[in-house]
C-alpha cells in the first residue's frame, strides 16, 4: 500500500523558506508555500523551477489549515493569526533548522547570544575551512541549512541562531553550542519579559548529551543564573577574560590568550588576533574553543585567529578624512553593542557618536559613563530624536538630524583632528532605511565622497 504523502506547510518565502520547501519536496511531502508579503523574484523562480506550489501577498487558510506539519520563517512572529489558527489545529509549527535537522548527521556548531553571533560564526567558519574541513554556513547567514542537506551536504555545519529560530526547535541537537552573551534585546516579541527570550535563547542546549559541549561567557550574569536553573548532560566549557575556576580560555598574566579544553592548550599573544575590542576577543575565545573541541590543529586554529578579516558593518574601518577616522558599526541595532563599540574607542573625548532610528525600548543608562568619558557630541540621526536628546541632552551635546546627510555632514563638523567618528546607532535601522547593510552601505558611500569634495 502506498504511504500518504504528509502535507507541509511553509509560511515565509525567503531565504529559509525556500530551502525548507525544497528540502521538504525531496524529502516527498506535499509541499505548499505562502507568504503574506511580496516574494523576492529570485526566490519566486525558484519555487517555479523546483515545481513547488505557493502563493504570496496574502494566505488562503484552505490551503493552510490542512497541513500535517508548519515550517515557520523566524521572521514570522507566533502571534500572527495564520500561525495560531494553525496552533489552534493542534499543526506542528517548527522551525527551518528543526526540519533540516532531521536530514542529516552532520555536526552541528551552533552559536547564539545577544551579540557577536555572525562574527563568531564567521570566524569558526574561517577556522574550520582554512583547516582544510569541509564546513557549511547556515542559520542567519550564509545559504539555508536546509537547502545545503537537500542539495549541497556539508561534515560539518556552522549555524547561527537567532532566538526567533530556537523558539521553533524540539529535537534538533547541537553537537557544540555557543552562548555568548545575553542581554535585553527583541524584548517587544517577548511580550517584554526578559525571561521568556532567556529562555528561547536556552533551548539551544536542549537534547544535549556528554559528547556534546557548551562553549559560554563565564561572567555573564543570566547565563549563570540561568545555568543554576537548568539541567544538561553536556560538558560545560566556559570562558571569561581572565582565569577563573573551570575557564577554558582565559588571557593569562603575559598578556596571551590560553585555550585548554582538549589535548595541548593552545597559547598565543593576544596581540596577534585579527579582531580588536574586548567583544571580538570573547568572540575569538568562543571560537577557538569551538574548533579545538572539533579537534582542529592547535597552528590552524592560531593561523585563522590572526588573518581573519573582520565581518561588513560590524567595527569596519571605512577610512580617514581629514585626519578623522571613519567606523561603520551599523549592526550595533542594540545598547550592549554600542557598549562594546565604545569600550574600544580611545579614552579622551574624541569619538563623535551617530545615534538613533527604530527605538526597541532601549535603556541608555548601560552606555551614560562610556558618553561621558569617550563621546564629545552625538549625532542622533532618526525620525525621533526626542529619547535621545532628552536622556543624552545634558551630558554631551547632541545635534539632531533626519536623514544620513545631514547626520554625516553634522559628524563632520563635530570631529576634528584625530577624532573618530562612530556609527553604533543602538537601534534598529527601520525608519530611515530598509536594513542595517542599507545604513552601513549609505554610510561609507557618504564617506567616502567627503573625500571628493
Ligand atoms: P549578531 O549577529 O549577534 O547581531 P554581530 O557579530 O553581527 O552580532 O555584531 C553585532 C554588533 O555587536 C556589532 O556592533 C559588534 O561590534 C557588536 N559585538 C560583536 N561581538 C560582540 C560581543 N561578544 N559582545 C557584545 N557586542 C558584540
Amino acid at each position: 500500500m502506498k504511504a500518504v504523502q504528509k502535507r507541509l506547510v511553509v509560511l515565509g518565502g525567503g531565504e529559509s523558506g525556500v530551502g525548507a520547501a525544497i528540502l521538504g519536496k525531496v524529502r516527498g511531502y506535499d509541499v505548499f508555500l505562502s507568504d503574506s508579503g511580496t516574494i523576492a523574484p529570485r526566490f519566486r523562480s525558484q519555487l517555479e523551477s523546483e515545481g513547488i506550489a505557493y502563493e504570496h501577498e496574502g494566505h488562503t487558510p484552505e490551503l493552510i489549515l490542512n497541513a500535517d506539519e508548519a515550517v515557520k520563517s523566524p521572521g514570522i512572529p507566533p502571534t500572527a493569526p495564520i500561525v495560531r489558527q494553525l496552533m489552534e489545529k493542534g499543526v506542528p509549527v517548527i522551525s527551518e533548522i528543526e526540519l533540516a535537522g532531521r536530514y542529516t548527521d552532520s555536526k552541528m556548531v551552533c552559536i547564539t547570544g545577544s551579540n557577536g553571533k555572525t562574527t563568531t560564526t564567521m570566524l569558526i567558519y574561517h577556522i574550520l575551512r582554512s583547516a582544510g574541513i569541509d564546513a557549511g554556513l547556515a542559520g542567519n547567514v550564509g545559504k539555508s541549512l536546509a537547502l545545503q542537506v537537500a542539495r549541497d551536504p556539508h561534515q560539518v555545519y556552522v549555524v547561527e541562531l537567532s532566538s526567533f529560530q530556537l523558539e521553533n526547535m524540539y529535537d534538533f541537537k547541537a553537537n557544540v553550542a555557543v552562548m555568548l552573551n545575553i542581554t535585553p534585546d527583541h524584548l517587544d516579541r517577548y511580550e517584554y519579559h526578559m525571561q521568556n527570550y532567556v529562555n528561547a535563547k536556552f533551548r539551544i542546549i536542549q537534547n544535549m548529551t556528554h559528547q556534546d559541549a557548551f562553549v559560554f561567557w563565564q561572567d555573564d550574569p543570566v547565563i549563570r543564573r540561568q545555568l543554576e536553573r537548568v539541567e544538561t548532560e553536556a560538558r560545560l566549557i566556559p570562558f571569561a577574560e581572565t582565569e577563573e575556576e573551570n575557564t577554558k580560555a582565559y588571557i593569562d598574566a603575559e598578556n596571551e590568550l590560553v585555550i585548554n579544553a582538549e589535548n595541548q592548550p593552545l597559547v598565543m599573544p593576544r596581540a596577534d588576533l585579527a579582531l580588536n575590542g574586548l567583544h571580538n576577543l570573547y568572540n575569538a575565545m568562543a571560537a577557538g574553543l569551538s574548533a579545538t573541541l572539533l579537534h582542529v590543529k592547535n597552528d590552524d586554529i592560531r593561523r585563522a585567529l590572526s588573518d581573519f578579516e573582520g565581518v561588513e558593518h560590524r567595527l569596519e574601518y571605512v577610512d580617514t578624512v581629514d585626519s578623522v577616522r571613519w567606523i561603520n558599526d551599523s549592526k550595533a541595532t542594540n545598547v550592549n553593542s554600542c557598549w562594546y563599540a565604545l569600550e574600544s574607542m580611545p579614552e579622551s573625548c574624541s569619538t563623535v557618536l551617530i545615534l538613533g532610528g527604530k527605538d526597541k525600548g532601549n535603556d541608555y543608562s548601560e552606555i551614560l559613563p562610556l558618553v561621558q568619558r569617550k563621546v564629545k557630541t552625538i549625532v542622533a540621526m532618526g525620525l525621533h530624536n526626542e529619547k535621545i536628546e532628552e536622556f543624552f541632552g545634558s551630558h554631551v551635546p547632541v545635534v539632531s538630524t533626519h536623514s544620513l546627510a545631514d547626520a554625516v555632514d553634522a559628524a563632520r563638523k563635530a570631529a576634528s583632528e584625530g577624532d573618530t567618528v562612530l556609527l553604533s546607532p543602538c537601534c534598529a535601522s527601520f525608519d530611515l532605511f530598509n536594513s542595517y547593510e542599507e545604513r552601513g552601505t549609505l554610510f561609507k558611500q557618504a564617506v567616502k565622497s567627503l573625500k571628493q569634495v
